[in-house]
């Protein structure tokens, strides 16, 4: 594999200073962000060579903007990858690599655990195209074989899954769907590149929400695709023309919180380490869902193609969803909201949250209890996340 990490470098430098290097506007230290819709050129010739991409510069902020630069090439950089593309959204990211990948007669291998936006590219918008899609069981990893041996242009996968913390093993899948000639993608929002470069386990493609880890504060939405040059610059070129372009406010805010990503991503290891293992021995959890916990189904998975097992977890109550909404209200250090991934404890019962639109027998259906609380673990100290879970746990 081609992957391109300065591994002379440690993930802290990285963060800091990589996609950074080149002199800024009168030598400010900080990116500028360029507000700018469009650049001007005095010079016909030169505004020609920059238009048909002979020549570095920009014409047109739908396209490509200064901001946008070093936010691509510092994600680009911690991938591994060669090159990166930027987009409004993590679902823009995720939607406008499928549809610049997958044509009409062609087949995508994928799993049912897909982020639920994702999923619903899969279940609603792409048979509309009439790309066959192959939705598999996230644990079976001989049925998700057996489809791509069955022939497919792309596999999609998703790991740590949202929100049973499943795993799957991108180094195996991969190899299956080399020997086919697909392209394997995988969206590595939950694990971050800290925790996990799915580019050195054998995909093509990685694909992040920005909006979560990478930003880290919930005040700025992103999304960003990494991979070769070829296929990424195919992907932008899809980007530049339906528009799904990253605001320069929003590249901003989000590369200031990537230079914090290995100091955040460290602490929400060990907090959310600590967290699962309290929560696995209080008498009220029935079960705990985390990677990091040895009798987690996919632990050994996980210990092999991760270096860190992540800030997410969920955890299901005896007591039902009764002990759910008596024990949520009572967490003094967690927002009760959608999305992860930030500075801030975040929680949400599925149930209400990303699994809303299903009914209690499609929820037991995907194996989602009733009684389960998504936990994204903050970077506050573990000792009161423990303490303020205990308490609440009282009521439940
Ligand atoms: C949030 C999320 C997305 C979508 O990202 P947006 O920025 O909300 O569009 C995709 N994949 C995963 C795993 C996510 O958590």
């Amino acid at each position: 594999m081609g992957t391109t990490h300065d591994r002379t470098l440690g993930w802290g430098t990285r963060s800091v200073w990589s996609g950074e290097e080149g002199l800024y506007y009168q030598g400010a230290t900080q990116v500028p962000v360029v507000h700018s819709v469009t650049f001007g050129y005095d010079d016909l010739d030169e505004w020609f060579n920059v238009a048909i991409g002979k020549k570095p510069g920009h014409i047109y902020s739908r396209n490509t903007n200064p901001t946008l630069v070093p936010f691509e090439r510092k994600i680009a950089k911690l991938e591994g990858a060669e090159a990166a593309t930027s987009f409004a959204t993590g679902m823009a990211a995720a939607s406008n690599t499928l549809f610049t990948l997958l044509k009409p007669g062609q087949r995508v291998v994928t799993i049912k655990d897909t982020y639920g936006g994702t999923n619903k590219i899969f279940i609603e918008f792409l048979p509309g195209f009439n790309v066959d899609v192959a939705l598999c069981d996230t644990s079976d990893h001989e049925k998700i074989e057996a489809e791509i041996a069955h022939g497919c242009q792309v596999l999609y996968l998703e790991t740590p899954t949202n929100p049973m913390l499943k795993v799957v093993d991108i180094a195996r899948l991969s190899r299956a769907a080399k020997a086919r000639g697909a392209i394997v993608i995988v969206d590595n929002t939950f694990a971050t590149p800290i925790n996990q470069n799915p580019l050195d386990l054998g995909a093509d493609l990685v694909i992040h929400s920005a909006t979560k880890y990478l930003g880290g504060h919930s005040d700025a939405m992103g999304g960003a695709v990494c991979g070769p040059t070829d296929l990424v610059q195919k992907i932008f070129h899809f980007r530049e023309i339906t528009g799904a372009t990253l605001h320069p406010m929003s590249a901003y805010l989000l590369l200031r919180g990537m230079k914090t990503l290995e100091l955040r991503v460290a602490r929400q290891n060990e907090n959310a380490q600590r967290a699962a293992e309290f929560l696995a021995g209080h008498p009220k959890v029935d079960a705990v869902f985390y990677p990091g916990l040895r009798d987690h189904l996919y632990h050994d998975v996980a210990k092999r193609q991760m270096r860190g097992f992540g800030g997410m977890m969920s955890f299901s109550l005896k007591g039902g969803f009764e002990a759910v909404k008596r024990m949520i209200p009572r967490l003094r250090f967690a927002h009760r909201a959608a999305s992860l991934g930030s500075v801030g404890t975040l929680v949400g019962p599925p149930k209400v949250t990303s699994h809303v639109e299903l009914t209690e027998a499609e929820r037991k259906a995907a194996g989602i209890p009733e009684s389960l609380i998504r936990y994204s673990v903050g970077i506050e100290n573990v000792v009161d996340l423990i303490a303020d879970l205990d308490q609440a746990l009282a009521e439940a």
